[in-house]
């Protein structure tokens, strides 16, 4: 693949600018710099992709799920070609380290296309017998053309997790990358394109969410809406589609507590500590943001941690050793800095970190900031309320199993969690006790693409992965026959 920087949307199997002319710039966290541009889509883009996705429906949907299935595995043989491009392209857009979209981003989005093209093959339907007298059965087809809307933390990965499964099924795609991070959604339709999906069954529309969403949210034809991003989009899409009754997934923000008894395995609990809450830069929607921790291991615990924290490696993501790289934006590096002074004005006690990082040379206006850890804050105050969604956590000691469910469960979101004891009973009753879609016993982040995936109160509406995708993106009849 030949490198360029300026993405053009893809409809009807062609690479174009928007209609208007328009373009953003897009802007590379490690730099700070534009170093390209995408188009700034409107609605009329929308509309194109939205009647080619339709165009492209009946044929998809009548392709042998063989024959579908062939076409997502090349694709996924083809990220896997060219993961080492993929990788760089994903972590210069991003900020995020080389090692992070090489472990985590490519190979996951890859598996994504693998695990839907195999998937479909073992999905069925139910049948209810009654007494004999009569035989129930489900049919299950695809819903038409549905929309994908990603976010920016984990481009890739995010996008091929809705658009994998939709396909499979046999729908057709009208896919809404972030324009923050558009690049490796722009590269994937020249892979798609050379794995031999029909022109029309996925389409790209990059833009301003805000601009061109409602286009996509509230037209007609657009059946169901996939969305993973914030709390706040999720709330708007939810308002423009219900009305026209869409069938919606919202996989939205969180704030997830990360829970260490005294009598877990002290130095994983460290480890695993550190990246639950630091990994890619805390951009991670599963991440630990508020680390509570057994009084009577607190202050070695939180000692441990803080030694580790200082010990991570930051700097520019594209070098191999690059374990910190730098946040996704301006805006956001400037959202987060906000909640260290508000975390100050509420008494937390910065224990590391706490400030934007300036590089010589290239990386001088970069969006670097230290990994920060904070403690001395109130469960109910807003550092430990609202996402902040970067390289901060706060740290807080708890006495009883009572006071830290009662903490963990204080927030708006309900995500993921993280439970560190080798009491095999209190880990049960905490995991029933947890308000939570996702909840890791001893470990973070361990993922089986079969088991559902997705948030309670505002984390999230419906669950991703293994069936309840291809559940969600298929409409089910059920067959009377009397016998
Ligand atoms: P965002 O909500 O700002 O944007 C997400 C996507 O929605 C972007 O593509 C954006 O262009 C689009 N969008 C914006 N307005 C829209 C509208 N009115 N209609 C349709 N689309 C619209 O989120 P973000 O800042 O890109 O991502 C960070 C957020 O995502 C955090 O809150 C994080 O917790 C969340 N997230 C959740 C999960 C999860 O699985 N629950 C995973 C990753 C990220």
């Amino acid at each position: 693949m030949q490198e360029t920087h300026t993405i053009l949307n893809f409809i009807a199997g062609e690479f174009q600018p928007a209609k208007n002319g328009a373009t953003l710039d897009n802007y590379s966290p490690r730099t700070g710099q534009i170093y390209g541009s995408l188009p700034d889509s409107s609605g009329e883009d929308v509309m194109l992709a939205v009647e080619a996705a339709h165009t492209a429906f009946p044929q998809w949907a009548n392709t042998p799920v063989r024959e579908r299935s062939q076409i997502l595995r090349r694709l996924a043989q083809l990220i896997g070609e060219h993961a080492p491009f993929l990788a760089t392209v994903e972590s210069t857009d991003n900020g995020k380290p080389l090692s992070v979209a090489k472990s985590i981003d490519i190979p996951r989005s890859q598996q994504n296309f693998e695990f839907f093209a195999d998937a479909i093959g073992q999905f069925s339907g139910q049948s209810y017998d009654m007494d004999g007298t009569a035989l129930n059965f489900t049919l299950r087809s695809p819903l038409g053309v549905v929309a994908c809307i990603s976010p920016w933390n984990l481009p890739l990965y995010l996008l091929t997790w809705k658009i994998a499964p939709a396909l499979a099924a046999g729908n057709t795609v009208v896919a809404k990358p972030s324009e923050i991070t558009p690049m490796s959604a722009y590269w994937l339709c020249h892979l798609a394109k050379e794995a031999g999906l029909p022109a029309g069954v996925l389409n790209m529309v990059h833009g301003q969410g805000q601009k061109i969403g409602p286009t996509l949210n509230t037209h007609p034809l657009v059946k169901a809406i996939s969305f993973t991003g914030s709390t706040e989009t999720g709330k708007k899409i939810a308002e423009d589609a219900a009305p026209l009754f869409k069938k919606l997934s919202l996989e939205m923000g969180g704030k997830n507590p990360n829970i260490i008894f005294a009598d877990s395995q002290f130095d994983e609990a460290v480890n695993t500590t550190l990246r639950s809450s630091f990994a890619n830069q805390g951009q991670i929607c599963l991440c630990g943001s508020r680390i509570f921790v057994e009084k009577k291991i607190y202050e070695p615990f939180k000692s441990a941690l803080i030694d580790r924290v200082r010990s991570l490696t930051q700097g520019d993501p594209l070098q191999p050793d690059t374990q910190q790289g730098a946040l996704v934006s301006k805006d956001h590096l400037e959202k987060v800095l906000r909640y260290i002074d508000l975390a100050k004005n509420e008494g937390g006690r910065i224990l590391c970190g706490g400030e934007r990082v300036f590089f010589d040379g290239p990386l001088k206006e970069g969006y670097y900031m230290q990994p920060t850890l904070i403690e001395n804050l109130d469960a109910f105050c807003r550092t430990n309320q609202e996402e902040i969604f970067g390289p901060v956590a706060t740290i807080t000691p708890f006495e009883t199993e009572d006071e830290v469910v009662e903490w963990a469960n204080s927030t708006r979101y309900g995500l993921a969690g993280s439970i560190w004891t080798e009491n095999l009973s209190r880990a049960h009753r905490l995991a029933r006790r947890l308000d939570s879609g996702l909840l890791w016993i001893n470990t973070w982040m361990m993922r089986d693409l079969r088991t559902p995936f997705g948030g309670v109160k505002d984390s999230g509406v419906g669950r991703e992965g293994g069936e309840d995708a291809l559940r969600f993106f298929t409409e089910v009849k059920n067959v009377c026959i009397k016998t």
